[in-house]
């Protein structure tokens, strides 16, 4: 496969911020207007666990990204998954 992960991107036209995606060939573009998407640099930091189970539920998450200085916290139940 020859796609590309992209983490943490930010679109600065209108400020849309990625967590993760994936491209195939070609710069990212930005979900919200189609403009080209720019590295994390400008934009809030996002970190990505992978592969974490909620000690709280059990639920499983393959990938979940989290912005700034946010706690990872499980959608579902809300308790810590760090
Ligand atoms: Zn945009
Ligand atoms: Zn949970």
């Amino acid at each position: 496969m020859d796609g590309e992960v992209f983490i943490g991107h930010h679109c600065p036209a209108c400020g849309s911020t990625i967590g993760v995606a994936a491209g195939v060939g070609g710069p990212l573009k930005c979900p919200g207007c189609g403009g080209p998407m720019q590295a994390a640099s400008g934009g809030p930091p996002t970190r990505v666990l992978a592969n974490v189970t909620c000690k709280g539920c059990g639920s499983r998450f393959g990938m979940i990204s989290v912005m700034g200085s946010d706690e990872a916290k499980c959608p579902s139940c809300g308790v810590s998954l760090v």
